[in-house]
């Protein structure tokens, strides 16, 4: 295996594992649901952790919906969480410009989805762009040059099924030209599973995209990037130390919780395959794995 880590064990005492954890986060697709359904056991699993006094947070990359859209959604399949409880990317990128005190006359572009600008909307920070650029066009005419707001102070890029050339050139003005624009990505998923299908191109296409005609990095937002991490632990008062990260991801949920010094469970009901986990080129290894959260249910004490 890559560079002599050692490939992570089945988990087989997950009594043990609860015990050493306070609090559990749990990231969304591919651990608590597939798409719009949900996998199996996982209500009784979150009733059993929650009984017995763990701490419960749930993370997704996913920056088309803000916290409250996803507690609906948790909602509607039937699981009892919070607002409170649930950190997407979306509200991240919100957050990190409220945590730098964003200046009230500055706004932002948004190159994404609706989830960011209700995220934005709570927030109190004001925004342009979004869906409603989806249907711009550029004025290619002798001479014509694109005007652009000179108050933009970040471009915040995710997701976006409606990307246009307009939506590039936008963001790329305001990084480019407007002193310290800021450069916020919400995440760089290279795929998303949109569908069963096939695999789709995620929001690192969208970031992607504008990286190359900005030669600036962003600033991640979402997993693995530890802002999410860092604001939870703080905002609870939860030491990393004694958070399990579950995910079912390797480069961004996994190394999500070993970026945060947390202990680190993968589940092979989403992406991850055992043989990608256990294969010579993958150097992320958590620190056990198991098929999906229900297998926890084996520490139920009867
Ligand atoms: N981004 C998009 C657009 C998605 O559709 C998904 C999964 O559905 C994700 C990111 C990854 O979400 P999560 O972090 O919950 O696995
Ligand atoms: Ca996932």
């Amino acid at each position: 295996n890559f560079a002599g880590t050692p490939v992570a064990p089945f988990l087989t005492d997950a009594a043990k594992l609860i015990d050493s954890a306070k609090t559990f986060i749990f990231d969304c697709d591919g651990v608590i649901w597939k798409g719009d359904k949900l996998i199996n056991g996982v209500p009784e699993t979150l009733d059993m952790l929650r009984s017995m006094g763990k701490k419960l947070v749930f993370v997704t990359n996913n920056s088309t919906k803000s916290r409250k859209e996803y507690g609906k959604k948790f909602e509607s399949l039937g699981l009892d969480v919070t607002e409170e409880e649930i950190f997407a990317s979306s509200f991240a990128a919100a957050a990190y410009l409220k945590s730098i005190n964003f200046p009230s006359n500055k706004k932002v572009y948004v190159v994404g989805e609706a989830g960011i600008q209700l995220e934005l909307k709570q927030a109190g920070i004001s925004y342009i762009g979004g869906p409603e650029d989806g249907d711009k066009k550029i004025d290619l005419a002798p001479g014509r040059f694109m005007e652009h707001d000179q108050d933009v102070g970040a471009v915040v890029v995710g997701f976006d099924r409606n990307i246009n050339y307009y939506k590039l050139q936008y963001a790329t003005l305001c990084v480019r030209e407007n002193p310290g624009c800021l450069f916020i990505a919400t995440n760089c998923d290279a795929v998303t599973h949109l569908t069963d299908a096939q695999e789709w191109a995620g929001g690192g296409a969208m970031v992607g995209a504008i990286k190359g005609s900005t030669k600036k990095e962003p600033l991640v937002v979402g997993k693995p990037s530890t802002f999410m991490m860092d604001y939870l632990a703080s905002e609870f008062k939860i030491s990393k130390s004694e958070i399990c990260m579950v995910g079912d991801r390797l480069d961004t949920d996994i190394l999500f919780g070993q970026n945060g010094g947390c202990k680190t469970l993968l589940v092979l009901s989403g992406v991850t395959t055992l043989e990608t986990l256990q294969s010579p080129d993958n150097s992320i290894q958590p620190d056990a794995y198991t098929n999906q959260i229900s297998d926890l249910l084996s520490a139920k004490k009867v």
